[in-house]
């Protein structure tokens, strides 16, 4: 559903019902009451939805069941009033795409588009009902590829604010609402987990003697074999430029070390750059009772400096113990 700009939607909708509500009292008297009443049935549904909007709540009724009698509203028109109604399938088609799912929205075309040809066959000469059929066709086509191309920029959008574009990483940002949301695990549900800090070793030489490039290189390839190796739950940010924090939920904190030896191993064995080996340190830490996520990430950085201050190309552990 797509409710980027709510005013000039709220507008559309509350003169669309205006002109229903009309529509709804000519057909009463003229002697339609199946027509009126489903109109006016869809008028109401939704301008309760449409309050709702207006208010910012969430919508008290389904727009499936909203949509399913403005169709029943078409049918019965094209039933009672002929043909000539055909032409509101195409704003309503239209205005499904924009409101509904892409799925709901491509099944009730599906239902309008039957409509529309049974009708257009059955009261039209070929031609122009061949005509009809197709342009609904088009006007179906087109609006769903509007809306799946509107939904692939969201979500490139919505991509772009959490990731690094150089390594498509997590970014920093949003490091401290996940570890928070583990600590609340760990106090909830005593669910366990670590975070693992990655810093490449002596990567400054990298750049000095391989250029600027080839470090980007390094960073990128790092990143997909740590991606590689983790799990489905872990989670990958870049917290400095070549400073990595993986977060592994649901891990107990001697698994967590395994597993950060392994990667250890295969970067070290890794042959980004020829005859001259890539390593990293690793500083662990676990989250316990009353724990703050920045405490949680120092704990990370104090064991990242002593595996470096111990030689470099090393996992440890932060010595602190559950309380
Ligand atoms: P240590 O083993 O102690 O970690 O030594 P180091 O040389 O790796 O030191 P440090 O971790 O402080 O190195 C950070 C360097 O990373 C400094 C900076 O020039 C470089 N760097 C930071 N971001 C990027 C990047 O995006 N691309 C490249 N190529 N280099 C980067
Ligand atoms: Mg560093
Ligand atoms: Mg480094």
């Amino acid at each position: 559903m797509f409710f980027g700009s709510k005013k000039p939607l709220y507008a559309i909708l509350v003169i669309t019902y205006l002109i229903f509500t009309i529509f709804a009292a000519k057909n009463y008297y003229l002697g339609h009451k199946a027509l009126a009443i489903s109109l006016l049935l869809f008028v109401v549904l939704a301008s309760i939805d449409t309050f709702a909007i207006g208010k910012g709540k969430a919508l008290p009724i389904n727009l499936n069941i909203v949509v399913s009698a403005l169709v029943l509203s078409l049918y019965l028109s094209l039933y009672y009033l002929g043909v000539g109604i055909i032409y509101w399938i195409y704003p309503i088609s239209i205005a499904l795409i924009y409101l509904l799912s892409l799925r709901a929205a491509l099944l009730f075309n599906l239902a309008l588009f039957v409509i529309g040809c049974g009708f257009s066959i059955s009261n039209m000469d070929a031609f122009s009902a061949f005509r009809v059929s197709l342009s609904l066709l088009i006007t179906i086509l087109m609006s769903s590829l509007i809306e799946i191309h509107i939904n692939m920029l969201h979500q490139n959008l919505a991509d772009e604010s959490v990731r690094d574009p150089m390594t498509g990483a997590l970014n920093r940002r949003q490091l401290s609402t996940y570890l928070d949301a583990s600590l609340a695990n760990k106090k909830r549900n005593h669910v366990n987990s670590a975070i693992l800090m990655f810093d490449i070793d002596h990567f400054k030489q990298i750049n000095d003697n391989f250029g600027h490039d080839v470090g980007d290189k390094v960073i990128k390839e790092i990143v997909a074999i740590i991606d590689q190796n983790s799990r489905e739950v872990d989670m990958l940010f870049r917290v400095g430029g070549e400073e990595f924090i993986l977060l592994m939920n649901d891990i107990e904190i001697l698994d967590a070390h395994n597993f950060a030896e392994k990667l250890r191993k295969i970067i070290e064995a890794s042959r980004i750059i020829e005859n001259h080996p890539i390593t990293v340190s690793v500083g662990i830490s676990k989250p316990f009772q009353n724990l703050s996520s920045n405490t949680w990430m120092k704990n990370a950085d104090i064991a990242l400096y002593e595996a470096k201050t111990s030689g470099r190309n090393q996992v440890r552990i932060h010595a602190s113990n559950d309380s």
